[in-house]
Order: C-alpha cells, then structure tokens, then sequence
C-alpha cells in the first residue's frame, strides 16, 4: 500500500474511533424480520427501513422465483440497450397507476436515483434550494448536477421564501429547484408540502421530493404528496423500492414528459445494468398489494403509536416524529452508542445514529416498528428499554 494511503487510513480510522463515531456492522444471520439473530442470538429488531415487513412476505418471494423461472437472474443489459425485460415496464406502469401520475422511472436504488434524476435536470447555469436535512444521496445529486446549492434552514418557510425570492430575482440562475425529503427519517417529521409547493408557485420552482420514508408510511401508503393532496403540484415524486416496499431499487413518478427526458438523458439509466427480474417481480407484487389493502399500513401506525406511548410514559424524549419513526435522543454520542450497545445486550436491536448522520450532541437511538412487530415483541422492547434506561440514568 502507498504510505501516502497508509497514514490517511491509519490516522482517519483512529480519529473516529476515539471521537466514538466509528460504525461497527453486525451482519444477520436471518431475514431483516422483526427479530434477527445476531452472534447466534435472537434481538427484537428496532433499525430495519422494512415498513410493512415485506421483506420477507412469501406473496413477494413468489413472484420473484416465478421471474427467476421465466426471465432468469440477471438483465444482461442497461435499460437502453436490452436490458428492459417487459417486466421493468409493468413495474413502471404499475408505480405510475399507484402514485397517481402519468409515468414512472425505476432505477438501481434510491440513493442511484437522486443521482440520476436531478442532475438530469440540473446544470451549473442553475440553483437548487435545499433542506438543510436532507439525506446525504440528495446532497450528492445536487453537487453532481453542479447547480449553485442554496442550504435552506429546516423547514423553515421564511427562509425558504427569502431564498427562493433572491435566488429567482438575481437573474444569476435559468432555474431553480426546490428539493426535500417527504418524512425526514433522523426524527420522522413530515415535510410542509403545502407551504412549500405555494412558494414554488410563486417563484416558478421546479419542485422534488423525495418520499424514501413516506411511501407505503403516509397517504394510505401512496406517500407523502397524496397525504396532503398535492400530486399535481410536485414535478418529481421520488420513492425507495427498497424500504417500504421491502426489495431494493428507486424511482421517479411524473409527467410523462420528464419520465421520457429521464429515460434518454439520466446516466444510471444510460450506463447501469438494469434491475433483476427477481427484484423487479417482488416490487411490482408489493405495490400490488399495497393498492388492493391497508392493511399492512394500518398496523405499521398501530405498531408506531403503541411504542411511542410506552417509550414516552417511561420518560424518553422521542423528540416530535410525526410517523411511526420512533427517536429517542440521548444526546452525546458516546453515551448512545453505550447506550444502544447495553439495549442490544438485554435483546434490542436498536442502532445508534450519531453525527455526521445526525448533526453534533443530537445523538439517538431510532426505533423503526413495523407492520410486522407483535404487541408481546413491542411491550418486551420497551421493558427493556426501562431496564436500560434507569441503569443509565437517562430515565
Ligand atoms: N433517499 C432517502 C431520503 C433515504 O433515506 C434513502 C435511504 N437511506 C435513500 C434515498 C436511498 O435509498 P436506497 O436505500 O434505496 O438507495
């Protein structure tokens, strides 16, 4: 190894470690379900993104062995050349029909799709205002597309406005785009589409939302913008297949125009293999399902509430999440990371989040229920969570 390389490493990775920011990754020895085995050891599961818990739904593992069966592992090709089997285009028509617009992208990932999409869009003759908390794939969407980034305070409507007003009137940007995440999935607060969607009104803003945590979760699971009513009013309707609808892959639902614009200009799509038949057959299945009931969806708030209420009476502070997103902020990083590392020991697995994922001194556990938990797994979690708690004296 070049020396060079060597002392960055070395000094890098002894920095995090004494700082106690270093992530240490526990590989499962079983389905993300709502417990895991870990280490040989069964952990009621607080971290997974599996919403609705179809992850492991056998409805989703039979379309996708019937597409193995049928279309075989692999594309073979990128979308443009003959990687798109007619399954890639059910599954768009199947995402556009669900969302309520008149087209669909899928792409590789969420995090691929931010990629793709905005700087699809954007160019360096442009502005992007965005959330100051914002996930991480958005800010490098937004550097990749080289727009001038306008780093808006969170959810913060004046600041918004001013900077949107200063941006459009400068003259300096041919457009200007505003961007958010739908729920935010640090404190599961919702953003204020209404309020955001008037001003991009009033300045011509080309809107973007990014729904990785709203879908399946809000609107009836059809995410955030049908939650406030809003499906005509926003340009971009980004989603994850890889939370909620418990596969893998992202996508943009729009006007039929863009999704055509994405289609020939969006460089993951141009140059990325396309996504397998098996991943495409389970997503598809899951909107599916997701369109026919609510029933996964109803219990995953009933999941959500219920946690709440116990971690809240037991006197954690799990901050304002307006979703089934369950923060409890602790505060100073080591401390949640011993913390989350002793609920892990007694049967909980629930990660830390700790700066630069979450900004300094704001450090938390963050419980993720799910359609999936049972009263008896959550009543043991927050049992738990009091036992640690007072040992720690954080309760
Ligand atoms: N956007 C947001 C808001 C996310 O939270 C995530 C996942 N953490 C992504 C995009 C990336 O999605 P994926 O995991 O499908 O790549």
């Amino acid at each position: 190894m070049a020396k060079v390389l060597d002392s960055f490493l070395q000094d890098n990775l002894e920095d995090l470690k004494t700082r106690g920011l270093y992530n240490e990754i526990d590989p499962l020895e079983s389905p993300n379900g709502p417990t895991i085995k870990i280490g040989g050891k069964e952990l009621i599961n607080l971290s997974s993104n599996n919403y609705l818990g179809l992850a492991t739904d056998d409805r989703l593992k039979k379309a996708a062995i019937d597409a193995v069966n049928t279309y075989g592992v692999g594309a073979g090709a990128v979308r443009t050349i003959n990687g798109t089997m007619k399954l890639h285009l059910e599954l768009e028509e199947t995402i556009a029909s669900f969302k309520k617009t008149e087209a669909a992208i899928a792409y590789q990932s969420g995090f691929n799709c931010n990629m793709a999409a905005i700087s699809a869009v954007m160019n360096k003759n442009d502005a992007i205002l965005s959330d100051e908390l914002n996930h991480a794939s958005i800010i490098d969407g937004c550097r990749l597309s080289k727009a001038k980034i306008i780093r808006v305070k969170h959810s913060d409507m004046d600041d918004l406005r001013a900077k949107a007003k200063e941006a459009t009137e400068s003259g300096l940007y041919n457009k200007v785009m505003v961007i958010t995440d739908g729920v935010f999935s640090m404190d599961g607060d919702v953003a204020k589409l209404p309020e955001i969607v008037e001003i991009a009104e009033e300045f011509d803003l080309i809107t973007y939302v990014d729904d990785a945590h709203g879908s399946g979760v809000l609107g009836k699971g059809a995410g955030t913008v049908k939650h406030f009513g809003l499906q005509d009013k926003v340009d971009f309707q980004i989603g994850t297949l890889s939370k909620a609808i418990g596969v893998i892959g992202g996508y943009v639902a729009g006007k039929k125009q863009l999704i055509d614009w994405l289609k020939v200009s969006s460089r993951p799509f141009l140059f990325s293999t396309a996504l397998t038949p098996a991943d495409v057959a389970a997503a598809k299945r899951a909107i599916e399902i997701l369109a026919e009931s609510t029933e996964l969806h109803d219990k995953l708030w009933e999941s959500g509430n219920y946690l709440k209420k116990g971690l809240s009476e037991l006197g954690f502070d799990i901050g304002e999440s307006e979703t089934p997103i369950t923060p409890v902020i602790i505060g100073d990083e080591v401390k949640t990371q011993a913390f989350s590392k002793r609920l892990n020991e007694e049967g909980v697995y629930a990660k830390s989040i700790v700066f630069p994922t979450v900004p300094k001194g704001t450090g938390r556990v963050r419980n993720m229920p799910t359609a999936a938990h049972t009263e008896e797994m959550l009543d043991k979690a927050i049992a738990i969570y009091e036992k640690v708690g007072k040992e720690m004296g954080i309760i």
